[in-house]
């Protein structure tokens, strides 16, 4: 059976009955294939039965999660060329891209599949019972994470692999112990299909509820809202556009019982070039900011979309690289038509010099790379400079003076990365602009480019709304995993009821805090 574009629910291949639509190849600027879209009686369906699962997924052990999602890698592994071929046409990004962002993808589940087995992410906390204390007797508490779910996932158009209807949301919330439903991107459904047959495959295999994963396809803002809406789900994991984020943060909030919404949305990731670094390395920055900024051409989330430093040769030498790079695809049509208005838009400003490229010529779905510049003066009286154009472009702002630069940066809003190029580690303005952009970043880097996130325990992939909903969050790296749990204490529990993370034996071995200090030991 070809299940291509189908619709997964609790453990059902289904052609939904809902509005047609289809994927599009950016690349040969053709159709692909007709979809159907999934409707509320759908959600109602996967709704349903994922809050039905939640209890038997409670029951699992940290070693039954760590082995379904090490299942779920094998088997996105074992979906071979396939994966690749589907995915290249339904985004237009290229074969080497697509190799790399699956072993990302498989990466990322595994690391989860480590931390859940390593049980420190329960945090588990121990505060023992102190009947002699005075005045008042100590009452024994303890505490640790636990499922939250369900979950609802919107897969990312730009990361088809890695942020898809399989990717880090979906990765950490199965990890916390939930049920996911994820919608997958209209702009991919295809290869949300074949995510959702391997997911399916490593759910069979090991032995869980068929209702840990749905993937419901469906192109129409409707179906996000009625899974938003769904009283069953209790979190939201988003990526996309600052309207979308935005949309799905007020349904939630007027839920009878409102919900998180981590949604990771809009980011320009200023890169400040200080005067230190333009004497001793603007070619080089120079160099290294075009590659930053076609990377992916310019569809990532922390492509570098300010510049900002002082009036200098960066912005022309710049824009010379950016002109010898060679022009990519973008991933939609939708996209590619909200870049062209936007850089429509900007170019209409009188007060904005373009350096290179402008409008597409030939069709939106092959962007030029471009560059403007304007200046600081400007920059801080048009807040529709600080917009974010989603593709190969970047806007220079030149300064008068360091402290012009301090103010551009006070005037920025949240975003997911900032950059510093300088040398002048000790100087008291260097000082001053960490300290003003960390309070606005989620991540702030040192003589480099914003492009490119490491998976780690300490990346933070998040940052101050517009940024993403929440400054305490982040959708990259294990830590991703605290967006998807609650916290339990336990007050004078017996033993045996006990989440086995928090009984005296430590039967899970894990590190624990007990009275304040860290043990492995039993209480
Ligand atoms: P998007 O339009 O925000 O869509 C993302 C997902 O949310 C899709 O499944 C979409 O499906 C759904 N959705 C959007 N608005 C909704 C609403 N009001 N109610 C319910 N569901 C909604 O993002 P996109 O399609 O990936 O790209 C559009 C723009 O987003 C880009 O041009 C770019 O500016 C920005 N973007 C930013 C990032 C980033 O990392 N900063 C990443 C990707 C995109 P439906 O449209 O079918 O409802």
């Amino acid at each position: 059976m070809s299940i291509q574009g189908q619709s997964y629910i609790n453990g059902q291949w289904v052609v939904p009955t809902g509005g047609k639509f289809s994927s599009w190849n950016p690349v040969t600027d053709s159709a692909i294939a007709e979809v159907s879209s999934c409707t509320r009686e759908d959600v109602e369906t996967a709704a349903n039965a994922a809050a039905a699962a939640m209890p038997v997924l409670r029951a699992k052990s940290t070693d039954d999660i760590a082995k379904l999602l090490n299942t779920i890698a094998d088997e996105i592994e074992a979906l071979g060329s396939e994966l690749i071929e589907t995915g290249m046409a339904e985004t237009g990004l290229p074969e080497a891209r697509l190799i790399g962002e699956r072993g990302r993808t498989c990466g990322q589940i595994r690391a989860f599949a480590n931390l859940v087995a390593d049980g420190s992410y329960l945090q588990a906390s121990i505060d023992l019972a102190q009947p002699d204390r005075q005045p008042l007797p100590k009452p024994d508490i303890r505490a640790c994470f636990q499922p939250l779910g369900p979950i609802a996932v919107f897969g990312a158009s730009n990361f088809p692999f890695a942020f898809g209807c399989l990717g880090g949301d979906t990765a950490a919330a199965l990890a916390a112990g939930n049920a996911v439903i994820a919608k997958g991107h209209p702009s991919h459904p295809q290869t949300s299909s074949l995510f959702a047959k391997a997911t399916a495959t490593a759910i069979e295999k090991c032995d869980f509820p068929t209702a840990t994963f749905s993937l419901l396809q469906g192109s129409g803002h409707e179906l996000g809202t009625a899974l938003v809406e769904h009283e069953a789900i209790k979190a939201v994991g988003f990526t996309g556009s600052l309207g979308g984020g935005r949309a799905l943060m007020d349904i939630a909030a007027k839920r009878a019982t409102p919900i998180p919404v981590y949604a990771e949305m809009g980011s320009v990731n200023p890169v400040f070039v200080m005067p230190d670094a333009l004497d001793n390395n603007l070619d080089d920055i120079a160099a290294g900011l075009a590659g930053s900024i076609v990377m992916g051409t310019g569809q990532f989330c922390t492509s570098p979309g300010l510049v900002v430093t002082l009036k200098s040769e960066l912005a022309e030498k710049t824009a010379a690289h950016l002109s010898e790079q060679p022009q990519g695809v973008m991933l939609n049509p939708g996209i590619a038509s909200a870049l062209n208005s936007g850089i429509q838009e900007r170019l209409g400003n009188s007060k904005v010099e373009l350096l290179t490229g402008g409008l597409a010529k030939e069709t939106p779905l092959k962007p030029c790379n471009s560059l403007m510049k304007v200046s600081a003066e400007t920059f801080l009286s048009d807040d529709e400079l600080l917009e974010e154009l989603f593709g190969p472009v970047s806007l220079v702002v030149e300064c008068d003076s360091v402290t012009q630069m301090q103010a551009v940066a006070k005037h920025i809003q949240g975003n997911l990365t900032a950059t510093i190029h300088t040398q002048a580690f000790d100087d008291d303005a260097v000082k001053s602009l960490l300290a003003a952009l960390s309070a606005t970043t989620g991540r702030v880097l040192f003589n480099g480019y914003p492009t490119g996130v490491e998976v780690c325990p300490s990346m933070v992939h998040g940052g101050p709304y517009p940024a993403s909903s929440s400054a305490t969050a982040t959708s990259v790296g294990t830590a991703a995993i605290n967006r998807f749990v609650s916290r339990v204490a336990y007050q004078n529990c017996p033993d045996n009821l006990l989440p086995a993370a928090l009984q005296n034996a430590n039967p899970l071995g894990i590190w624990r805090l007990v009275d304040g200090e860290f043990s492995q030991t039993t209480v």
